[in-house]
């Protein structure tokens, strides 16, 4: 398990969730264990406040997450889409990880059940527009319109009401174009922006050997940082599990990513594997 000094959980045999709030910066713990004693596990949970996060990620923003030295977010952009998340959720659940999926409206609600599994599963679901369209191309009040139908479109999956005020704040420009006047809307509305730190470039057709050692490449260097994967990719699908454990065999700790608020300590629902024993997800 982590916490935030550096810590071991109680147990009792049972799954359990701590959570501790921390004023502005909202670096927040929930415990979590895992039936795999060899599994890498979740490290922390970090929760996200856009007040004092507005935009993360070094390559598009001048700041990111307040992230250790070997720690590492997994997100996951342009699902759901059902064959490959069923492999990605496969392989995430078989380490105990959880990620952040910022998803697209339109394919969230031809495939709601496979959403709210993915909640279900204790992933954060953030979002990517209605349709991934390039805001950057749209009129103001059209590209408006594509990040608040997407929004709408997850929350009525979600929570069963349409709503263009997203239950998790978070949100990912497609191709991280962006303009001026978005950003600042986004932020006025209390919406995090994410970028990313690196990423595979899972865009370009590789096969999954050559994407996990491009990858490594990138995460040796930057030793830390929001990782932008696709689930939409059968290339990234194929290599997330050997990247996993190249995680867990290099001491990486994953960081999972939640809303700052009220809803942080309600984020441990989900998050249950099951039969549990105690495991030490400390790791250095
Ligand atoms: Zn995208």
């Amino acid at each position: 398990m982590w916490n935030v000094s550096g810590g071991r959980s109680s147990s009792n045999g049972t799954a359990m969730f701590v959570a501790i709030a921390v004023a502005s910066l909202a670096s927040s713990a929930l415990a979590v264990e895992c039936p795999r004693a060899d599994a890498l596990g979740t490290s922390r949970v970090l929760a996200v406040d856009p007040s004092a996060y507005p935009r993360v990620g070094v390559k598009s923003f001048p700041q990111t997450l307040p992230l250790e030295d070997h720690e590492v977010v997994l997100t996951f952009d342009d699902g759901p889409q059902p064959a490959n998340d069923r492999k990605v959720l496969a392989a995430l659940s078989a380490e105990c990880v959880r990620a952040t999926f910022f998803m697209v409206g339109r394919p969230a609600l031809e495939h709601p059940e496979l959403v709210r599994k993915i909640a279900d599963l204790g992933h954060t679901i953030g979002h990517h527009t209605w349709t991934h369209a390039n805001l950057k191309d749209l009129p103001p009040d059209k590209a408006e319109a594509e990040i608040d139908k997407g929004i709408s479109a997850i929350e009525k999956v979600l929570h069963g009401k349409a709503s263009a005020t997203p239950s998790t704040p978070f949100f990912r420009f497609p191709y991280f174009d962006s303009t001026p006047q978005l950003l600042d809307n986004l932020e006025k509305r209390g919406i995090a922006v994410f970028g990313a730190d690196f990423w595979a470039s899972d865009w370009d057709k590789m096969t999954p050997d050559q994407q996990l050692k491009l990858l490594i490449r990138r995460l040796e260097a930057a030793r830390k940082g929001i990782i932008l994967l696709h689930d939409t990719k059968d290339q990234t699908a194929a290599m997330l599990p050997p990247f996993l454990r190249y995680l867990r065999e290099h001491h990486y700790r994953v960081v999972h990513l939640v809303p700052a608020g009220p809803r942080t300590a309600a984020a441990g629902r989900g998050l249950d594997y099951g039969p549990l024993r105690r495991h030490s997800w400390r790791r250095t």
